[in-house]
């Protein structure tokens, strides 16, 4: 698969990541198989940057996953057929004060042997709102969130929620916490999702210092936020 750049150049793509081949995040990956069904939402707007949502680079690792674009999520054929499916479980990844969490009894009971289809809207918070308020039939689901405070180690993101975490994070978290209720299995290593998602980290900081260098094109406004060089993590 082809693309044309911005520089109107045309660079190879991985069709998996839809990266170009040379910066391709599919070495990174490894599935996991921990018998959750992830659904991620995207705005269509958002769909098409990469550097919003980390959803993408999630389902990279997460076999039985898949990605829905919409705004209006009430007339999404396959997300019907997916909540009608008498082998799921739907939860929507949400913070509510009357939501599931692992530490809250009987969740297990709950779901009764189903398979858990945990839906994440892969949004900024902004656009989250919207297909929430659009999206009914997704936002009266069983609600579930963590016990767990986390913190995104996704630093060059600016949340205006400091807590919010990222996708890929919010995927990460939940395996981790289903596991402590025994609804996933604890032999599964949720791991390869957090090295994906340093790998991303390293190289879009990379990217921005490349940038700041002139060794890249330079598309952003002049301010301090894109002119000072980032600290690339070593993880
Ligand atoms: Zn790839």
């Amino acid at each position: 698969m082809k693309i044309q750049d911005d520089n109107e150049n045309y660079r190879q793509l991985c069709f998996k990541c839809m990266r170009p081949i040379s910066s391709c995040y599919c070495k990174y990956t490894a599935p996991i198989n921990c018998g959750i069904k992830f659904v991620f939402l995207m705005h269509p707007k958002e769909a098409k940057k990469q550097r919003t949502g980390t959803g993408r680079l999630a389902s990279l690792c997460l076999p039985e996953s898949e990605i829905l674009m919409g705004i209006d999520f009430t007339k999404n054929k396959r997300l019907e057929e997916l909540l009608n499916d008498p082998q799921y479980y739907p939860v929507l990844l949400y913070p509510s004060p009357d939501a599931w969490t692992c530490s809250k009894e009987g969740f297990k009971e709950t779901i009764q042997g189903k398979k858990l289809l945990a839906i994440i809207v892969d949004s900024t918070w902004f656009c989250s709102k919207k297909i929430l308020r659009f999206s009914t039939n997704i936002n009266s689901l069983p609600k579930f969130s963590f016990t767990g405070n986390y913190k995104s180690i996704f630093t060059f993101k600016h949340e205006p929620q400091e807590y919010c975490v990222s996708t890929i994070e919010t995927c990460y978290y939940l395996i981790k916490e289903l596991q402590s209720t025994g609804i996933v299995n604890k032999e599964i290593s949720p791991e390869p999702l957090m090295t994906v998602f340093k790998q991303m980290i390293k190289f879009q900081l990379q990217k921005e210092n490349d940038r700041i260098e002139g060794k890249l094109p330079n598309s952003h406004a002049k301010d301090w936020k894109y002119t000072r060089k980032k600290e690339i993590p070593n993880f």
